[in-house]
């Protein structure tokens, strides 16, 4: 997973969002909102092929899940699910791209504490403060708060309605992922003069996967390579947090 940046809509596709939402709510207010009706009809029309085509921008040229990074995002995702959230069914800001998989496993399923949500918003959040990756398994798992001295709530939530820990493909995908990037840390670190621009380019080729946010400011940053990178090249690592992390 990786904090995505949200781009703005079509003012077309906005247009048509805000009056298919206006028209929901007053169904809604008489007692006649069928959710799943209304959003199929409205899936059909051009504005909301514009809306799954900005979200596919949005993940660039592989268009990947939102959510899992590993499949194409092939459908629109309510992430408060409309069927309990049916005033948030057409927002933009309530939109994600997923693949069939994890849309599959997430359904209707939204857990909060309070008021707050327990599943990551990869369009609002980092999501590598709450979840943490095993490099012997490829698995995701949530991070260890050592504050709370307990596993990270929101973390656990998310691995478990995405299942995001028993995929076997998705942990062969993040493997790979950080194999690559491993390989391209070491190497650096072994040559004799290396070129932090060069490590950068070819960091933000590897990570498919959203991995360097692990790295950088998750518990991958304590792992070997990350952690030699992090004391022998301090100004590096901070270039490197910089650029992908604007921190
Ligand atoms: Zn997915």
């Amino acid at each position: 997973m990786r904090r995505v940046k949200r781009l703005p809509l079509e003012v077309k596709a906005q247009i048509y969002l805000n009056q298919q939402q206006k028209q929901a709510n007053v169904k809604l207010a008489s007692g006649n909102l069928n959710t799943s009706s209304e959003w199929k009809s409205a899936r059909q029309t051009q504005a909301m092929v514009a809306v799954l085509k900005t979200l596919q921008k949005i993940m660039g040229m592989r268009e990947r899940c939102m959510y899992c990074l590993d499949s194409h995002g092939s459908d629109i995702e309510h992430f408060r699910p409309k069927a309990v959230y049916p005033k948030r069914m057409f927002r933009w800001r309530n939109v994600l791209l997923c693949c069939t998989e994890c849309g599959r496993f997430k359904g209707n399923q939204f857990p909060l504490q309070g008021k707050r949500p327990l599943l990551i918003d990869p369009s609002k959040e980092e999501p590598w403060r709450y979840l943490d990756f095993d490099a012997d398994t490829g698995n995701i798992c949530a991070r260890f708060d050592p504050h709370d001295n307990a596993y990270c709530l929101k973390g656990e939530k998310t691995v478990e309605i995405l299942q995001l820990d028993r995929r076997e493909a998705l942990s062969t995908g993040y493997l790979k992922t950080y194999h690559r990037i491993s390989n391209k840390i070491r190497r650096f670190l072994d040559e004799s003069n290396p070129s932090a621009g060069k490590l950068i380019n070819e960091l933000q080729e590897a990570d498919e996967h959203g991995l360097l946010g692990w790295c950088l400011i998750g518990t991958g940053q304590n792992e070997t390579p990350f952690l030699e990178l992090r004391l022998q090249y301090p100004d590096v690592w901070a270039e490197c947090k910089a650029v992908f992390y604007h921190t």
